[in-house]
């Protein structure tokens, strides 16, 4: 039988455990500090724990810690890391340094499903979901790397984390607890390509995270071609989905708007996109897409960005430009991928 990983317990599941083993409810808390607060690798280091115990938990259980494999730092400062994760597979994560703080850009999955056409991390499909504990570790290695606190995290990494929701869900209470790294809510948001019925299932957590949707185009003939996920879920139906998730948590949307040449960015497009999310109090983020090995799409030049912005603008939207951070290591959005083995050891 394979061992679960004890750091993936949220302090709910580590009392239950500990309910389970006959244990005093009080350990559940000692164990989750050591493991998300100290972040401790072996079960040795628990020193207040009966060696009984620590000797019952180890037979069963293991630790995720992440070494990175390959380190790259770009010129303004991002820094990429590749993890390989105890079953060998491999994954990539982004600490990105703002002047409000340490952003990490965590992976959620190895690989993808979702088949976004400009995106290389779903070109070689989905391996497996990441468990709790392994996208915390991702935050803890990236951390310790530079020997600073995280202070803020974004769900944009491979994967998509409603894709497996809940892993995620646990991740969001292991990281945001007071007795772990205490990132709150607010400083955390998650992205979706934009599976209805699980953003109206995070809608009923009435979470205080930023939700991104990665909308890139404002009618279906558009985003068809461009994310395979939009037949299943239409244009129409994912914008009713935001309004209810509007309502039901108070949160806004922000919505992610991939820029491609001749693609989505006219002057037409913009005034159907303003039309569309007009009046939600809503926020578009606009980013020229990044070259990505077998994408037939190129990016909109930097004038027609900020023109299609000044466009939303007028048209009583709220629109910003995205910087893209670390795409001379091929860290910027839609450039991660988990096939990064080979090239990790030249
Ligand atoms: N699966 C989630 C999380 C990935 S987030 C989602 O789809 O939202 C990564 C963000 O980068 C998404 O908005 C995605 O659409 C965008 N993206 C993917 N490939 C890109 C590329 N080549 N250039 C710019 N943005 C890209």
């Amino acid at each position: 039988m394979d061992k679960q990983q004890l750091n993936a317990f949220t302090e709910q599941q580590l009392t239950d455990l500990m309910k389970d083993m006959r244990q005093p409810a009080f350990r559940a808390k000692q164990i989750f500090r050591w493991l998300h607060q100290k972040q401790i690798s072996d079960f040795s280091e628990m020193t207040d724990q009966p060696k009984s115990l620590l000797e019952q938990l180890e037979q069963k259980f293991t630790i995720t810690k992440l070494v990175p494999i390959r380190r790259q730092q770009s010129k303004d400062g991002t820094i990429k890391f590749l993890f390989q994760l105890a079953d060998g597979n491999c994954i990539e994560t982004v600490l990105m340094r703002y002047n409000y703080g340490n952003t990490v850009c965590v992976s959620t999955q190895v690989g993808c499903r979702m088949g976004c056409r400009f995106c290389a991390s779903t070109q070689a499909g989905l391996v497996r979901c990441l468990t709790a504990g392994e996208i915390a570790a991702e935050i803890y290695a990236a951390a310790q790397d530079i020997g600073e606190r995280i202070s803020h995290i974004v769900l944009m990494g491979i994967g998509e984390p409603l894709d497996n929701f809940d892993n995620v869900m646990d991740f969001l209470s292991i990281i945001s607890s007071p007795m772990g790294v205490n990132i709150g809510m607010r400083n955390i948001s998650l992205s979706t390509c934009g599976i209805v019925p699980m953003i109206d299932k995070l809608a009923e957590k009435k979470l205080q995270l930023t939700l991104s949707i990665s909308l890139h185009a404002p009618n279906d003939a558009m985003r068809s071609k461009m994310m395979p996920v939009n037949n299943a879920y239409p244009v129409k139906e994912l914008i009713s989905a935001c309004r209810r998730y509007q309502k039901q948590t108070g949160r806004r949307i922000s919505f992610e708007y991939s820029m491609v040449k001749g693609v989505n960015d006219s002057a037409q497009t913009a005034s159907e996109l303003a039309a569309l999310i007009r009046g939600m109090g809503a926020h578009v983020n606009l980013i020229p897409i990044n070259p990505v090995d077998g994408s037939p799409y190129s990016a909109t030049d930097a004038a027609n960005v900020k023109r299609f912005q000044k466009q939303l603008e007028q048209l009583g939207v709220n629109a910003t430009i995205r910087r893209r951070l670390g795409s001379d290591i091929s860290a910027a959005c839609g450039q991660l991928r988990r096939e990064a083995r080979e090239d990790a050891v030249k």
